[in-house]
Order: structure tokens, then C-alpha cells, then sequence
């Protein structure tokens, strides 16, 4: 049984943890579309409370646009980093750039 999930992400509470905990939920980082498997496939997926996920003021919530962009930018950083990549390379995967 697998409990670690492949995630290039830091740690960065109180907003997203790097590792599953007691009632989160997993988000795909760069999650529309087909970017979202893409997302799971490169790591880039975090572990969210309801609230921070589906809540108003949640990532998917009315009020979560800058979280949604904070969390894209710190993505896309990471993936440029961990695979040693560019912003082109970045924008062949998926579809623009967050920085
Ligand atoms: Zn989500």
C-alpha cells in the first residue's frame, strides 16, 4: 500500500501540505483540462482541508483566485527546478506561464 504520493511540491502551511493528512484532499496544481493528469504525473499536486480546496475563500472558491495563482506560481517554479526545464518548456506543457 502506497501512503506517499509522488509530489514535488513544499510544504506550505497553513495554505497546502506536501503529504496526504487525516481528511484533505488532493489538488492538481495546473488542473484544467488535461493539464490535470499532467499535473499528477509531474508532482505537481498538493494536500488541502476542505475550506483551502472547496471552501469560498478555497482555491476553487469565489474568493480563492489569489491562492489558485499563488499555488500555480510556486507549480511552475518547482517544475522548472526539480526537472530542470524553461519557461518554453513550460508553456509546451502546459499552455502558458504563471511567472
Ligand atoms: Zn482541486
Amino acid at each position: 500500500m502506497k501512503n506517499k504520493e509522488f509530489c514535488i511540491m513544499n510544504d506550505n502551511p497553513p495554505y497546502w501540505r506536501n503529504f496526504r493528512f487525516d481528511g484533505s484532499e488532493r489538488h492538481e496544481a495546473l488542473f484544467g483540462g488535461r493539464n490535470r493528469s499532467k499535473s499528477i504525473k509531474d508532482g505537481l499536486v498538493v494536500f488541502l482541508t476542505f475550506e483551502n480546496h472547496r471552501g469560498t475563500n478555497g482555491i476553487h472558491g469565489k474568493n480563492g483566485h489569489t491562492l489558485d495563482i499563488m499555488l500555480k506560481q510556486e507549480a511552475e517554479k518547482k517544475w522548472l527546478e526539480y526537472y530542470d526545464k524553461t519557461i518554453d518548456d513550460f508553456i509546451k506543457r502546459y499552455g502558458r506561464n504563471y511567472l
